[in-house]
């Protein structure tokens, strides 16, 4: 299989950029490096890479919002690289919209493997090739429907706009009802890694999944949280 994906660095401080674009790039990836936001934004536009990886503090204009502005015009993935835990809720929710996060310091090997996970992710039918088709058929549930292929969610009829990792939440959900899943368990299922200490990835995409659901089914509860075990997707 060709690995030579297009990875966009943003990143200001061209130490830890360059030290990323070796690894990266030892790992077959092609890559650009950026040290400004809104050259970043014009970057994208232009030439669409596969995937970015964002530093929030940058000089111009910061990570979170070249992270909204990109989010107008693309779902491309974008990894957020932070040095406050704190922001990591802000950074997953609707507003800035990001995919995954890394916090500072971090090792570049764990970049490279979320990068590799983050882009499986966003093109699961590269890794579903050859394992089974029984998952490229549509999928029913209620007044939700997902297209496998196309990568689309509707409620009645009406599309949503989900990231990659909202999608593959709901497609793990969805493809059993009423079975409690874990968050590690999707943990490993949608993000692909199981690192410890990132279940709160989940709660957000949880999160902003339910948003997004409720906008077209305002008055159910088709995810509902299992205390102390995890998250189930329920018939009504
Ligand atoms: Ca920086």
């Amino acid at each position: 299989m060709t690995h030579n994906k297009h990875i966009l660095i943003v990143e200001d401080e061209h130490k830890i950029a360059a030290l990323l674009r070796d690894y990266l790039e030892k790992s077959n990836y092609r890559v650009t490096l950026i040290g400004r936001g809104d050259i970043a934004v014009a970057q994208v536009r232009k030439n669409s890479p596969d995937l970015i990886l964002l530093d929030i503090m940058l000089p111009t204009m910061d990570g979170m919002a070249v992270c909204r502005e990109v989010r107008k015009f693309s779902n491309i993935p974008i990894i957020m690289i932070t040095a406050k835990v704190e922001e990591i809720d802000r950074l997953l929710g609707l507003e800035i919209g990001a995919d995954d996060y890394i916090c500072k310091p971090f090792s570049p090997r764990e970049v490279v493997a979320r990068v590799k996970a983050v882009l499986r992710r966003a093109n699961p039918e590269q890794v579903q090739v050859g394992v089974s088709n029984s998952v490229s058929g549509p999928i029913l549930l209620g007044d939700i429907e997902l297209d496998q292929i196309n990568h689309q969610a509707k409620v009645n009829g009406k599309e949503l706009d989900l990231t990659p990792s909202e999608f593959r939440l709901l497609q793990v959900l969805i493809s059993q009802p009423n079975r409690v899943f874990s968050r590690d368990e999707l943990l490993a299922k949608v993000q692909g890694y199981d690192f410890e200490g990132y279940d709160r990835t989940i709660d957000s995409h949880i999160k902003n999944l339910r948003k997004k659901l409720s906008l077209y089914l305002p008055d159910k509860d088709v995810i509902v949280t299992v205390y102390g075990l995890g998250y189930k997707m329920v018939f009504y």
